[in-house]
């Protein structure tokens, strides 16, 4: 498996991860203009939101897939270390606030805007995943190729 360094210094990451913040930045001025604001401040639609997680370090990735498999709790994810576009810095995790308030994941209005506006601007919503869906996940359409490039099988 690569390094960390491996990974941030391999010129394909380098030109994914631009990619990727391009067009998340396009998907936060969306997201401005639906009132979904990115810091704790009440907008006027009362909607906002925080990133939850962008990187996440392989170890980290882990422990989260041991969990519901070698370790008690429910399974929460089905990528291990390498496996998940967060170890690349090509996903973020959000929570929606609704008047201050958590908003379920998938049942409330603010993921109804903000879930098409993800797709909207080319990026993947974990609204779409066959299993496990993750509401407030979005990644780069094509991370697995970055990843394949590093030989996970993924
Ligand atoms: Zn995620």
């Amino acid at each position: 498996m690569p390094t960390v360094d491996q990974v941030l210094n391999n010129p394909l990451y380098i030109a994914f991860h631009t990619q990727y913040r391009h067009m998340w930045n396009s998907l936060l001025l969306r997201a401005e203009r639906a009132g979904i604001h990115f810091v704790k401040t009440p907008s006027k639609s009362g909607i906002s939101a925080r990133i939850t997680c962008e990187r996440r370090s392989p170890q980290s990735q882990a422990a989260l897939y041991a969990k519901g498999r070698t370790r008690p709790g429910r399974i929460v994810t089905n990528a291990n270390a390498w496996q998940s576009p967060h170890q690349y810095d090509l996903a973020t995790d959000v929570m929606l606030y609704l008047n201050g308030k958590p908003c379920s994941k998938g049942s409330e209005t603010p993921w109804g805007l903000w879930i098409p506006m993800v797709r909207f601007v080319g990026l993947t919503s974990g609204a779409d995943f066959s299993s496990l869906k993750d509401y407030g996940h979005v990644e780069h359409p094509r991370w697995r190729l970055l990843a394949r490039q590093f030989g996970v099988d993924v």
